[in-house]
């Protein structure tokens, strides 16, 4: 997968590229990133990307043609497939003001054929008219303000990178993840087996491999009704954590271990 970001910070993205899984992804060739900054597209003195809002205001709005100039670009690279074949290409905009990002509409984004251009805006945003020419979807990180798009497009990218087939091991599959089965994850523990007096709940430890997937799910269902209950609400009847039954003890074959709350051990 391609995934090219426009950005005046591209230095910035040297935290995703270089570090853990996202960093292991890329050394790997599983993801390819392109860096794009609009200065460079500049044919001024002062490689100037951004002027006075219409209309008076404050801050300074970023110009169409720099950022245009390095949207081209970054679109070339990615539409750009290996045998010469045109890859499809989606051009998405970082914004408070796009739909708010999922662990659906992620998994959209890896399970699409589409490779992205991601634009990273700063200041108090970008000329209208470049999202309408340019953007074909906007994105929000959550209902808060940042200073710039560097963040939430490393957001969106690292949350992509770790679902692509290959990058994580078997061990810390995605699958197992709050969101990917419509639940909150279930409580870890490592060593040591008793710390400050709190043990590890006893069927971890029992090697009974069904029980304890039983367990896991209950601890799931629990632990999602108390802090999500919007999620449950949300499960597919007959989905394969069939909550509503696990949860009042009905589900075939559950042993009832876990603790009611799922939250305390
Ligand atoms: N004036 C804009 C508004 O109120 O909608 C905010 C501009 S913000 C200071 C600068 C840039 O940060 C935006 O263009 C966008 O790219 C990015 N940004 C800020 N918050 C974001 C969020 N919650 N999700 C995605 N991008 C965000």
């Amino acid at each position: 997968m391609k995934l090219a970001v426009v950005t005046l910070f591209p230095g910035m993205f040297e935290a995703l590229l270089n570090h853990g899984v996202s960093g292991r992804a890329v050394k790997q060739a599983i993801v390819e990133v392109g860096l794009y900054n609009p200065r460079d597209y500049t044919s001024d003195r002062h490689q100037s990307v951004d002027d006075r809002p219409y209309g008076g205001g404050p801050g300074m709005v970023m110009t169409i043609e720099p950022l245009r100039g390095a949207i081209n670009d970054a679109r070339r690279w990615a539409a750009a497939g290996k045998d010469g074949e045109t890859l499809a290409v989606k051009v998405v905009y970082l914004s408070p003001q796009g739909q708010l990002l999922t662990q659906a509409a992620v998994n959209d984004f890896v399970g699409g054929s589409a490779n992205l251009v991601l634009i990273a805006g700063r200041y108090e945003g970008v000329d209208e008219r470049l999202l309408d020419l340019e953007v074909d979807e906007e994105w929000s990180i959550g209902d808060y303000v940042l200073s710039g798009g560097e963040l939430p497009a490393m957001v969106l990218m690292d949350a992509m990178i770790r679902q692509l087939p290959g990058v994580l091991g078997h061990g810390d599959s995605a699958a197992q993840d709050s969101f990917s089965a419509g639940l909150l994850d279930c409580p870890h523990y490592t060593r040591p087996e008793v710390y400050q007096g709190m043990r590890v709940p006893e069927v971890l430890l029992s090697g009974d491999h069904e029980r304890i997937r039983r367990w896991r799910q209950q601890q799931s269902v629990a632990r999602t009704r108390a802090r999500r209950p919007d999620l449950l609400a949300a499960l597919a009847p007959g989905s394969e954590y069939n909550a509503p039954l696990i949860e009042s003890g009905q589900a075939p074959n559950e042993g009832g271990e876990g603790p009611s709350d799922g939250e305390g051990n």
